[in-house]
């Protein structure tokens, strides 16, 4: 059960013996899209080398347009997976559908990431409820607290307990910013979950002056660590570059992140 009454303690979610969750901070940095082996593997170098925990990589894109670039998708996949194990990275990747779970599976992704705009295709909670492997689950676009964690009771009625949930921000009247990110959640779901959670200040902004200070305040909150979008070239990225912040940026970020506690 997703309720910390049946489950007092933190839970911490393993990814092949990497903690999330616990007194460490996980830091999850990564592209938006995976664009070519170069790229991917350009950032998952640098990242590394900065102390990041997991590579991130998008290779089935759920854009608003038909007409924007869609991913990479089993090409992608199988390029973020090799960046990966060539840095010596666990990797994190979105699944958008229920008929990749086998190749998710097969091509050993160590964290499938359920999308804010799939927090509610329950055919597809179901599906990966069925696995074992680590889910990250983004909060919806408009769901609500007890919407977020029902969702993730969907995975776990499936014997599926290794989830970890991720706020991104939260559609308000506010367009200043892309999301409002909602730090306030940080504290209702660990008050009312036993679960990690994960803060991505990258899709609740859209701006890449924002993430580190909103990194550090959603620590501060109690995160169990945060996701942000790294790319090599955010000019010219070919998704969400506003948002993306540099390799040498990630590198500050790293460093005053260590200073409030020690990351995995
Ligand atoms: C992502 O993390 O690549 C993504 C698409 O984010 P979200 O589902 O939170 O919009
Ligand atoms: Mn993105």
């Amino acid at each position: 059960r997703v309720s910390r009454a049946f489950h007092p303690e933190d839970t911490v979610v393993s990814v092949n013996g990497i903690p999330i969750g616990g007194k460490k901070l996980a830091v999850i940095a990564g592209p938006c899209s995976i664009e070519t082996p170069d790229q991917i593997e350009g950032v998952a170098r640098d990242v590394k080398a900065a102390g990041a925990t997991m590579l991130r990589g998008g290779a089935f894109k759920p854009r608003t347009s038909p007409y924007s670039f869609q991913g990479l998708r089993d090409q992608g996949l199988d390029m973020l997976c090799e960046a990966g194990k060539k840095a010596h990275l666990p990797v994190v990747t979105e699944i958008m559908s229920a008929d990749k779970i086998d190749l998710f599976l097969h091509d050993h992704v160590d964290i499938i990431q359920i999308g804010a705009r799939n927090m509610q295709n329950f055919d597809l909670l179901k599906a990966v409820g069925k696995t074992r492997k680590p889910i990250l689950l983004k909060r919806g676009l408009c769901a609500t607290i007890e919407e977020w964690l029902m969702s993730a009771e969907y995975i776990m009625a499936g014997g599926n307990h290794n989830v970890i949930l991720c706020e991104r921000g939260i559609r308000t009247f506010e367009n200043y910013t892309r999301n409002t990110l909602d730090l306030s959640a940080i504290l209702a779901v660990k008050h009312k979950s036993h679960l990690p959670v994960v803060v991505d200040p990258s899709h609740a902004t859209g701006k890449r002056w924002m993430v580190e200070a909103l990194s550090k305040a959603a620590i501060a909150a109690g995160a169990d660590g945060v996701m942000v979008e790294v790319h090599n070239d955010p000019e010219h990225a070919w998704c969400d570059g506003a948002q993306s912040i540099t390799p040498k940026m990630f590198a500050g970020l790293m460093d005053s992140l260590r200073q409030i506690a020690p990351v995995v």
